[in-house]
């Protein structure tokens, strides 16, 4: 077996292929200094290393391939194994195939982590034996020894990790959005879709899909389902269903046969955003379906308070609140964040560019914001699609504390500053939890001088 890429996924995978007795390579292009510390424990049990680059003769003597998602299927020598009719599978479709028990996959361009996270939690806070994984730091394979046979596993997939699945086939499959994203790596949107769809290929009778009744997408998602004969459930922020769970006014409501239920309380969510309230029905779905009483969903949801970086309130000072939602790394995924504040909203955007149309945001933006802060290298592209579109002062700044400062001062009491990039971290900042942290830290700062200036 080879194992492509020494990132969590590939350790895990050639740990566990190891302990089973396999011959494993790892393979990886960065120089074996590089490599993590947890690569020499691997060699000592056994497991060849080769780095510095991939050898096409080891990937077409391989029997299947394990590839890691952050290696592109288009790299040359994983190409050529292809055409030579070896398998390539991903650490998911190697973890699947060990499995016991149940699962739920969760995809989407945005809110993945959130609502895999708050899946586990219901389904464990209900008593259900649960364990979380895959694209959310902990590799699907490492939770094959811990899976029970009445027990359930909640994964998070990528796009990339579900471009490399054969017969993964989970109980229950989320679809939560899909907008642009990634186009660097799946070409066009259309790949993208298939990567996703790649998720239910497998379904049928006995699986169900919970699907997003206000995405573009889901028509598509739903046909291939329904020629598959398979059920579907859908739920929606912002129209009532005939089947389904929605929002009605300050209730969420289930409708399953024309019967209907109140779940949920609009009150019972203290996440902002349509979005959170769209991950929460997603994951209200999943848990009433696998038989969650509908109080205890409430009592967990009550008790949820998202993931760090992810719209966390990190704290209030002059009466001003401070978000950090450093997770969005895109222009959907901002343009939500921003759309969760009626008013009085100061928006610090930038980084590196993913998406070239930024208009959206301007959109978002006009009726409720109150000035933008531009910071990185996309500075400049950012200011051009909002110039024209937007009447507030939009200005530039060397870095996150000029940034942060600057609309400190500007800001009145009952007015927020929400940090929603739009961009990737990598222009000054190791990644987008470095980037919130040190955001957070600013803000600490900033409140504090601004209460030693006050007393
Ligand atoms: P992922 O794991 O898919 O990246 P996260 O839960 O980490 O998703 O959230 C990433 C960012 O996407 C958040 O910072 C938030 O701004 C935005 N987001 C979260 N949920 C949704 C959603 N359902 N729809 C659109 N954007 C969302």
């Amino acid at each position: 077996m080879v194992v492509v890429g020494a990132g969590v996924s590939g350790i895990e995978a050639a740990r566990f292929l190891r302990a089973q007795g396999a011959q494993v390579t790892l393979s990886d292009g960065r120089a074996r200094d590089k490599l993590p510390a947890a690569v020499t424990a691997l060699q000592a049990q056994g497991v060849t290393v080769e780095a510095g680059g991939h050898r096409a003769a080891t990937f077409l003597g391989a029997d299947e391939i394990i590839v890691s998602p952050g290696v592109p299927l288009t790299t040359a020598p994983l190409q050529q194994a292809q055409q030579a009719g070896i398998p390539i599978s991903g650490e998911i479709e190697l973890a699947f195939r060990h499995l016991r028990g149940r699962t739920v996959a969760i995809t989407g361009t945005n809110g993945k982590s959130t609502t895999t996270t708050l899946i586990g939690q219901l389904l464990a806070e209900a008593g259900l034996p649960t364990q979380v994984g895959g694209n959310i730091g902990v590799a699907a394979v490492s939770l094959v020894g811990t899976a029970r046979d009445d027990g359930w596993t909640v994964l998070e997939c990528s796009s990339f990790q579900l471009e490399t699945v054969h017969t993964f086939r989970p109980d229950i499959g989320v679809l939560l959005n899909i907008t642009p994203d990634h186009l660097d790596r799946h070409g066009t949107f259309e790949n993208y879709v298939a990567a996703k769809l790649n998720l239910f290929r497998r379904f049928g009778v006995d699986t169900l899909a919970v699907l997003n009744a206000d995405d573009p997408t889901t028509p598509q998602v739903a046909a291939l389902l329904a020629a598959q004969r398979a059920p579907v459930m859908l739920f929606s922020a912002q129209r009532e269903l005939d089947e389904g769970l929605f929002v009605r006014g300050a209730e969420i409501v289930c409708r399953t046969r024309g019967a209907e239920q109140v779940v949920l309380h609009r009150t019972d969510v203290s996440l902002p955003g349509r979005h959170n309230l769209e991950n929460i029905l997603a994951g209200v779905a999943v848990a009433l379906t696998v038989g969650v009483a509908p109080e205890e969903a409430r009592a967990t949801i009550r008790r949820f308070r998202g993931l760090e970086h992810r719209m966390e309130l990190v704290a209030e000072g002059s009466g001003i609140r401070y978000f950090n939602d450093s997770k969005a790394t895109n222009v959907a995924a901002a343009r939500v964040a921003i759309e969760a504040f009626p008013s009085g909203l100061h928006v610090i955007l930038g980084g590196v560019a993913k998406d070239d149309n930024f208009a959206p945001l301007a959109a978002a933006l006009a009726p409720r914001a109150a000035s933008v802060a531009l910071i990185g290298q996309a500075a400049d592209t950012i200011a051009a699609a909002l110039a024209g579109r937007l009447t507030q002062p939009v200005t530039r700044h060397a870095d996150l504390k000029e940034a942060v400062c600057a609309l400190a001062q500007r800001a009145v009491p009952g007015d927020t500053i929400l940090l929603a990039p739009a961009c990737a971290s990598f222009d000054m900042f190791d990644n987008f939890e470095h980037r919130g942290r040190v955001f957070k830290a600013v803000v600490q700062e900033v409140i504090s001088h601004a209460r030693s200036e006050a007393s």
